[in-house]
């Protein structure tokens, strides 16, 4: 498996091109606008065929590069079906599979963070969005964010999953660039709780500042970054 990240300095946001070697064809998991040519340059270099770009959920911080990539590679554009984003090409829920080449991921519905929030789960290894950070989750308190679901999404779906699985976020603030199952099960501070009322009433007490561009993410991401 071929397996890229990237990292926007702006907004902290993580992105991941994974393509299979045998037959060239990749997907990318949250774009940033800005990056766009970075990713068409790796694309090229490795002689990769972009099938797939998928947003985990519509995002806050950042614009999205998928309806960009759309236009250049000729790739589906994928969100889940709970985003009110009307310009993307599939639209996938709880179950779904999303391939390319001979390889796939599961499609998992994680809300908290936002009701539009989805994992994406391979053999070894998960892209959990803003639901699940290392040694963080993200937070709720906007975008129909809700502390109650993400401790489901948390505990009852991906905590669930096996420990050795490798964690890749959509974000990190502090230098982490991957983690397990595992190690966040033990180490995350947010999931040292004794119930959930405990993890909704630390949601709430956190007082987050707005995402700096968020007034101009939130309706660009809505038409799946394709903004003048
Ligand atoms: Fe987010």
């Amino acid at each position: 498996m071929i397996f890229r990240q990237f990292f926007d300095q702006t907004t902290w946001t993580y992105s991941y091109l994974i393509a299979d070697p045998d037959n060239a064809e990749a997907v990318i998991i949250d774009p940033v606008l800005e990056h766009i040519s970075q990713y068409t340059t790796i694309i090229e270099n490795l002689k990769l065929k972009l099938v797939h770009s998928i947003d985990t959920h519509v995002h806050a911080d950042h614009i999205t590069g998928s309806g960009k990539l759309g236009q250049l590679t000729d790739c589906s554009t994928v969100i889940g079906q709970q985003a009110k984003v009307e310009c993307v090409d599939r639209k996938v829920s709880e179950g779904d599979k999303i391939r390319f080449g001979s390889l796939a991921m599961d499609v998992l519905y994680t809300p908290g963070h936002t009701d539009d929030s989805y994992s994406f789960l391979m053999k070894d290894r998960v892209f959990t969005g803003d639901t699940l950070l290392i040694r963080s989750t993200g937070r709720t308190d906007f975008q129909n964010g809700n502390s109650e679901q993400q401790y489901d999404s948390i505990f009852n779906k991906l905590l669930k999953l096996p420990d050795h699985l490798l964690l890749y976020p959509a974000h990190d603030y502090k230098g982490w660039t991957v983690s397990t199952i595992g190690e966040e099960r033990h180490f995350n501070p947010r999931l040292q709780v004794p119930s959930k009322q405990a993890y909704i009433d630390q949601m709430n007490a956190l007082k987050l500042d707005n995402p700096k561009y968020m007034d101009i993410a939130v309706p660009a991401n809505l038409k799946c970054g394709l903004i003048d």
